[in-house]
């Protein structure tokens, strides 16, 4: 949670002249503040306890930046004694499903966030209802008939709608039409009437109500008149009692309308402030680009491994643990700000490090058959190299196994590759021997796919690395997904065209193995492939057929599967991950 959420949530309950106050962020604004009658009836209600509210549009799935939202919104009570809702900020049917609903509910629980309330902006709508009534009858809202063109026009050109000064009876009648559905969809919107000379736009007789035939996914049919987002979210944050509304900075703009409203009914007034959109590098965050994504079949479904949203991240191996701490390094700020995937990358490898257990894993495989030794021998490996209360396992070394097509070069010919090649140089497998490559067998196409070599168990040489294998009679096939970032281009993020910087080989399939005891996990369990980086048992795993998604490399910029028995490289890399570990 940042300090600044922390020091407001301190003072909800002292604060009575903060329009006095210049804030820290954001702007007063005239009827920002609460008459002590309000204030005090809001402190009875409350207790004194700062309440918060995280308020997401069930219209998709949240994503990365709700992450942060609700890490501000849900943290900020759990560290403040206070209460936060999970409120459905419902006014769109259109758009909004109740798979959606569902979803958020699900995701907010994996997040490990507990509401205090779930509760839905639909819930209010008689008592919504009621405000507009009691705005027309005080002269502050007038039924219209402009079209969305006219209503544009006056708003910029500041205006008065020829249906403004109708008179307070006439507006009773036809907004009880509109109720009753006498109206077709754009033929009557109730307006507030505040101010159409205003500076700010938003205070241009903005909508109220519109009419809509749409069901709704949790209110059905009961209505078929809609309250808009202005008219509804500030009526909702005083019914709730909210102390502080923490919403992202587009929303800036419409602090005047929003206090405004407030005032003209006379209701509490929270505190409202605002913090920039997190963007992350590489991907897509918007509800609706990924609704798009989604709908086209590019991606597999919205928890796709390369979305950041919060369920597709859940399959890409991350955790609560690693979202929210990412979410803490890099706090609230309003300054506009582009994270750069890598960093969000380190979190999660710092907390992978730390809880995976180390397995062998063979993504590119290809057969190796020792001739000088025929047999079995079982091998004790240590699940963490760090942690021995992780215990260890033991696994068969037989004469037929598996190494990485990457650890093997056809001729000795680089001396920076320390893998395995036709000729005298032993190489050493982890936990067993050196081997040494006497011969390989290649298809017609020249590509190898069988290797022989012989064993020494007694490790006579010092090879320069040790390479990892799999067990034929040990081991398990495995479909194993790798993946890079989603976008070619972070212009998609911005642009409308945005299908033109999707990556199409952000994906890629493979055939491999793992040792035997792989088979043992449970989607979304992670491990570290020895080597070859994190791996996490996705959704898709069936009995008899395991599928694992690379959750990354072992260290930045190693995307793709280690390369070339690059042993110095990896070497550096578990160190470097080691020592991020201990600190
Ligand atoms: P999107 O543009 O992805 O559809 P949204 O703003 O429409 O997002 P809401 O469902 O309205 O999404 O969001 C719920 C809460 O999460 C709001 O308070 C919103 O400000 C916040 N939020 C949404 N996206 C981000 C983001 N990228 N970074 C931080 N907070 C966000
Ligand atoms: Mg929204």
């Amino acid at each position: 949670m940042s300090a600044a959420a922390g020091a407001a949530a301190a003072d909800a309950a002292v604060d009575t002249k903060r329009d006095l106050k210049v804030l820290q962020s954001g702007r007063p604004v005239p009827g920002y503040s609460n008459p002590p009658e309000l204030m005090e009836a809001h402190l009875k209600r409350t207790g004194g306890h700062p309440y918060f509210r995280f308020p997401p549009e069930p219209n998709g799935f949240l994503h990365i930046g709700h992450a942060k939202s609700m890490n501000l919104n849900f943290g900020s009570a759990l560290a403040h004694d206070g209460k936060c809702y999970l409120r459905y900020d419902d006014t769109n049917p259109e758009a909004e499903e109740q798979v959606y609903i569902d979803a958020i509910q699900e995701m907010v629980a994996w997040m490990g966030w507990k509401p205090d309330w779930i509760t839905f902006s639909s819930d209010y709508f008689d008592q919504l209802h009621e405000f507009a009534i009691q705005l027309i009858k005080n002269g502050k809202a007038y039924v219209d008939h402009s079209t969305q063109q006219q209503l544009k026009e006056q708003r910029e050109l500041r205006v008065n709608s020829p249906w403004r000064d109708r008179a307070v009876a006439e507006n009773l009648l036809l907004f009880e039409h509109m109720r009753q559905g006498r109206y077709a969809e754009g033929e009557a919107t109730l307006r507030v009437k505040a101010d159409m000379q205003h500076d700010n736009p938003n205070m241009r007789d903005f909508i109220a109500y519109r009419v809509k035939y749409v069901a709704h996914p949790h209110i059905k049919d009961k209505w078929c008149i809609y309250p808009s987002y202005d008219y509804t979210h500030c009526l909702i944050d005083a019914l709730e009692d909210v102390d502080y509304s923490l919403c992202t900075l587009e929303f800036e703009t419409r602090r005047e309308s929003y206090f405004w409203l407030l005032e003209q009914l006379n209701l509490y007034r929270p505190h409202v402030w605002e913090f920039s959109r997190l963007n992350v590098t590489g991907t897509l965050l918007s509800k609706r680009k990924i609704n798009v994504l989604v709908k086209k079949g590019i991606v597999r479904g919205f928890n796709d491994p390369r979305l950041m949203t919060l369920a597709g991240m859940r399959r890409r191996g991350y955790t609560p643990k690693a979202i929210n701490k990412f979410c803490d390094l890099i706090g609230i700020t309003r300054s506009m700000n582009v994270i750069q995937n890598a960093m969000l990358e380190n979190s999660l490898r710092e907390d992978l490090d730390e809880r995976c257990e180390r397995r062998m894993i063979i993504p590119d495989p290809i057969k190796v058959v020792v001739d000088n030794w025929q047999g079995e021998k079982e091998v004790e490996c240590a699940n963490h190299p760090r942690f021995p209360e992780l215990g260890s396992r033991k696994l068969k070394f037989t004469n037929i196994f598996y190494i990485d097509r990457s650890d093997f070069h056809t001729e000795d010919d680089n001396p920076k590759f320390y893998g395995l090649a036709p000729g005298p140089r032993a190489v050493g497998l982890k936990y067993s021997g050196n081997i040494v490559c006497k011969s390989f067998e290649a298809d017609k196409n020249g590509r190898p796919f069988l290797i022989h070599v012989d064993i020494d168990f007694e490790r006579t040489t010092k090879p320069k690395t040790n390479i990892t294998w799999v067990s034929e009679a040990d081991s398990v096939p495995v479909e194993f997904r790798l993946y890079s970032a989603l976008l070619k281009d972070d212009r998609a993020a911005i642009e409308p065209n945005f299908l033109e910087f999707i990556d199409e080989n952000s994906e890629t399939i493979v055939q491999g193995y793992a040792e035997r005891s792989v088979d043992a996990l449970k989607p979304f369990e992670s491990v570290q492939a020895e080597r070859f980086g994190y791996f996490v048992v996705d959704l898709d795993t069936v009995p008899g057929h395991v599928v694992m998604n690379r959750v990354l490399g072992l260290r930045e910029d190693k995307e793709k599967v280690v390369p070339a028995g690059n042993s110095r490289e990896s070497k550096k890399a578990s160190k470097k991950s080691e020592k991020q570990a201990a600190k």
